[in-house]
């Protein structure tokens, strides 16, 4: 029958986090992991492509982003979670319990944390994704390795761009950030660090306007954001560090979003605008966007679960 208390939909640590705690609560919850469609884009979530995390409470010597998704899920599996290895592809809300669609299998829930995540955004190029492969990269931590001893560029001037920057001088020979401002985004620290590192170079004020190249990249074409003038930067490697976009596909038209597209919340809870339909992690969070944020609202979105589910038991008893 496919019927389920909660049902889970993402697997980062958002995910992960309210299974553990669905499933230490006896929710017996189903979570919806979603499965590999590019390099960039595997179960887990962003943190499937980050190096080390400093900034985790509770692991001094810092951890990767695989070991911590490997750990929560090892933690999820191990109180109970059902894991389905699949992409959600349709979900209904307009009746209960909620469907979701994996193909022509569906799953029925009498409530649903949604914790899709965000994905990377892409420069604004046409054409841009056929470089794809050749050159063009939004993760440095699966590409890096294959640009040993070339010319890169990182695109972006935020926390992301200077950690795949500093990421990418273990294997490129220069790394050049190019930023659309003269002035980073980027926390403090991350600045002092990628200032210090001598294999990193900066174009400041410079948008990129087009990739030059034939088999592969070979460089960028740019142009100064104040005085228009064009310019060109020689890069085998192009790495797009400039946010991301919340994964809301599946409840777009059903749940409110922001003018960001990010799924509302409501008051000081995980709560949607349907009862019984929760959501926590990025695809909810165009603020903190943290792994330890995320993780901590997917407790949250557990815990208003069980109390919707309880408050359904006491309807019927
Ligand atoms: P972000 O902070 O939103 O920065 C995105 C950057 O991309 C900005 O510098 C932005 O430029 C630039 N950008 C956006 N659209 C662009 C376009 N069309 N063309 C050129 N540039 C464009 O995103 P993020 O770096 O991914 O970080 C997201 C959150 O995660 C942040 O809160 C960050 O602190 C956090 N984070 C933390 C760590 C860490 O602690 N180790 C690592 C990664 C991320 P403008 O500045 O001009 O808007």
């Amino acid at each position: 029958m496919n019927q389920h208390k909660v049902i889970i939909v993402g697997s980062g640590p958002a995910g992960l986090t309210a299974a553990i705690y669905a499933a230490r609560a006896g929710l017996e919850p189903l979570l919806l992991e979603g499965e590999a469609i590019a390099n960039n884009d595997l179960p887990g979530g962003q943190l499937m492509n980050t190096t080390e995390v400093e900034n985790y409470p509770g692991f001094p010597a810092s951890i990767t982003g695989p070991e911590l998704i490997s750990g929560l899920r090892e933690q999820a599996v191990r109180f109970g979670t059902e894991i389905v290895g699949k992409r959600a592809s349709q979900i209904d809300l307009t009746q209960r319990p909620f469907t979701v669609r994996v193909g022509k299998e569906v799953f029925r829930a009498a409530s649903l944390i949604i914790s899709t995540g965000a994905k990377p955004n892409m420069l604004p190029l046409p054409g841009i994704w056929d470089w794809a492969n050749r050159g063009l990269s939004t993760c440095a931590t699966c590409d890096g390795f294959f640009f040993r001893g070339k010319a890169v560029a990182v695109v972006g001037g935020g926390d992301s761009a200077l950690e795949e920057a500093l990421f990418l001088t273990n294997h490129a020979d220069s790394v050049t950030v190019v930023h659309r401002r003269t002035e980073l985004r980027a926390s403090r620290i991350m600045q002092d660090r990628a200032e210090a590192n001598l294999k990193i170079f900066w174009r400041l004020g410079e948008e990129v306007t087009g990739i030059d190249g034939k088999e592969k990249i070979s460089g960028l074409r740019l142009r100064n954001a104040d005085t228009g003038v064009s310019s060109t930067l020689a890069a085998e490697g192009l790495f797009v560090a400039i946010g991301h976009t919340p994964n809301t596909e599946l409840v777009r038209g059903q749940l409110e979003l922001d003018p960001a597209g990010y799924i509302v919340t409501t008051g000081a809870s995980q709560a949607t605008g349907i009862e019984g339909v929760f959501a926590c992690g990025d695809v909810q969070d165009p603020v903190y966007r943290q792994a330890i944020t995320s993780a901590g609202s997917g407790c949250r979105a557990t815990l208003d679960a069980q109390r919707y589910l309880e408050s359904l038991v006491s309807v019927t008893a």
